[in-house]
């Protein structure tokens, strides 16, 4: 077979045993790879009930069969499993040369389980495997652990590694490679931190075989030259997604303090025209040429790599307006190995909490000191550090009174920074996302405001669900970056010549959403499975807040969702996708999508069907 490995590493951490394993061809038709892969893996081999930080949880590092080939946007690998923040199906993408190694050892996915006896790295060179001690890692933050492995394994190996917060099992602790990619946010840092497994270090050599490889090389030389070749690629490279901000504070679409307002009196001061002046390089994924991260010095004289995610969240969402500090607390996020979205999201929730007097800290919007050691409470699992370490939702338990209705999130997972109190197709998609309130799979807002952003036009339901076929199936299972196509045009089409070059198969666009829309329900199985009878639709649904509390600032001032309406969304949404009225996939759908298996482990939850 051509363009994929046809093989998948086990490693067994508690008996320190790797095998090798030759997977089923059909696997690679029927889910491409990536998050295809990692969500089959943990639907076959995870028994429904596993506790996320228990041995028996696997967690899943998956490339995509355009990775490794030199092609654009596509040094990526997908990390997941079952969440222990959301205790549904968790993933990520972190663009990491790990990515590219691990397919060049001669596989397409490892498969980790068990859990190491003392602090543990491991070390794939090519076909063999070592499982080495990490004692003198543990305790080190990911950007220094990845430094002394590179002393020993050399500056071209390919790392992942976990900072204190995923050794301190933080619920929201990510995966971390090449000081300030990260991903996994629903926990897959606490995860590795559970099975004591502090690193992964990849060193690969074998080129994949390709159908056709002169073919791959001219189509790679092609592709590079289309991206460079879009009239938005000269602003990308100056400022990533950092325009977002800007664009957000024009658009009341900010999160400011906790989300309770949609613009930021200092929004000017921490945008994209701001980040420029004190920007020193560009950083990026391996094989890319657009590289979106934008290095600044921080206010303590360190690299800091900011994006619209980390500043809004770690700025405007706390009250902060500077951006050398906010810098700071996002090199202390990835240190940690912390995510920057739900860190935010956790302490505007604790700010607000402060300020009405629920918790006895005191502690204001930006007071930055109070916040940066806050940051470590965190990591350290420390006073009112441990209790946002379980996330949001479990802190709002903790606090009590009505904190519940402003706490940012969706099935567990705290909401990213596109405030919607006036965006109910961006809410339905926070709402229906994979993995929670995640802007990934769906970002359909900059469309939504030019197509009339009051509206619950059913029109919304149809893009968003075209969307997410793209963006989170398409895109997460073949592990690509989303961003040429979002943000500079970058066609679709592209996909299906790197995947002939690739494979020697031709893929239609009906094919490929069909395994898409496979992938998606089979991750909505997962949920449902794992929820047993505490499923429900209210899992769809976002926070109170955006439903109860009216704007008070800005243009969209007395703007709020209407959940009556969102509620008639949500319906028409389970409607187009086959599910049932409590957002269950039907029998008839699971069938359709050649998923009979799984639809027969879910049937006793379903109403209507
Ligand atoms: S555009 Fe940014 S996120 Fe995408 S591959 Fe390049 S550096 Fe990575």
């Amino acid at each position: 077979m051509f363009g994929w490995t046809v093989f998948f590493l086990n490693l067994d951490l508690t008996k320190s045993k790797a095998i090798p394993e030759q997977y089923d061809e059909a696997l690679a038709l029927n889910f491409l790879g990536g998050r295809g892969f990692a969500a089959k893996i943990l639907w076959d081999r995870i028994k429904q009930g596993t506790d996320p930080l228990s041995t028996e949880n696997k967690i899943v590092f998956a490339a995509g069969p355009l990775t490794a080939i030199g092609l654009p946007n596509s040094g990526k690998l997908v990390v997941a499993s079952k969440s222990p923040l959301t205790g549904g199906y968790g993933d990520g993408n972190i663009g990491s040369w790990a990515a590219v190694h691990l397919r060049k050892a001669g596989y397409d996915a490892l498969i980790v389980e068990g859990k190491a006896e003392k602090p543990t790295y491991v070390h794939i060179k090519d076909k063999t495997v070592e499982f080495l001690d990490a004692s003198d890692l543990w305790g080190l933050s990911s950007i220094e652990a990845e430094a002394q492995l590179r002393k020993t394994h050399g500056r071209l190996a390919g790392i992942v590694s976990i900072g204190q917060g995923g050794e301190n099992q933080v619920k929201f602790a990510t995966v971390v490679s090449q000081e300030g990619r990260s991903g996994g946010r629903p926990g897959m840092g606490a995860v590795m931190g559970s099975k004591k497994l502090k690193a992964i270090v990849i060193e690969g050599r074998t080129p994949i075989p390709l159908a056709d490889p002169d073919g791959m090389k001219k189509l790679a030389a092609e592709g590079y030259g289309e991206v460079l070749s879009k009239p938005l690629y000269a602003f990308w490279k100056r400022q990533g997604t950092m325009s977002t901000v800007e664009w957000s504070q024009e658009n009341s679409a900010l999160p400011t303090r906790n989300y309770k307002e949609a613009v930021f009196e200092k929004a000017e001061d921490i945008g994209g025209f701001a980040m420029e002046k004190i920007k020193v390089s560009n950083r990026g994924c391996p094989q890319c040429n657009m590289t979106c991260g934008n290095v600044v010095k921080d206010s303590e004289g360190n690299n800091s790599e900011l994006d619209y995610e980390n500043v809004t969240m770690l700025g405007s969402n706390i009250g902060l307006g500077n951006l050398a500090q906010i810098a700071s607390l996002n090199r202390l996020a990835d240190e940690f190995g912390l995510d920057s979205i739900s860190l935010g999201n956790v302490i505007g929730f604790a700010l607000e909490a402060s300020e009405k007097g629920l918790i006895k800290e005191k502690i204001g919007w930006a007071d930055f000191e109070k916040i940066k050691q806050l940051i470590n409470d965190v990591a350290n699992r420390r006073g009112l550090g441990a209790v946002l370490a379980e996330g949001v939702r479990a802190a709002a338990k903790t606090v009590g009174n009505d904190s519940s209705d402003w706490a940012m999130h969706v099935k567990g997972l705290e909401v990213s920074a596109y405030d919607c109190h006036l965006a109910p197709g961006m809410a339905l998609a926070y709402g229906t996302n994979s993995i929670g309130a995640h802007h990934k799979d769906a970002w359909v807002i900059t469309w939504e405001i030019k197509v009339g952003r009051a509206s619950y036009d059913p029109i919304k339901v149809d893009n968003l669900i075209e969307t997410q076929l793209i963006r989170g199936g398409l895109f997460e299972a073949l592990t690509v970056c989303r961003f040429p196509y979002n943000s500079l045009g970058f066609e679709l089409e592209w996909y299906q010549r790197y995947l002939k070059a690739a494979t020697g198969k031709d893929f239609s666009m009906e094919q490929l959403n069909l395994i898409s829309e496979r992938i998606l329900t089979l991750i909505r199985a997962f949920w449902v499975r794992e929820y047993g009878k505490n499923w429900g639709r209210i899992l769809d649904v976002p926070p109170v807040r955006w439903f109860n509390e009216p704007l008070t600032e800005g243009a969209s001032k007395g703007s709020k969702l209407d959940l009556g309406k969102y509620n008639s969304m949500l319906d028409a949404y389970y409607a187009k996708k086959g599910w049932d009225q409590m957002g269950v996939p039907k029998q008839s759908t699971m069938k359709r999508l050649g998923l009979s298996q799984e639809a027969r482990q879910i049937e006793e939850y379903h109403n209507s069907s």
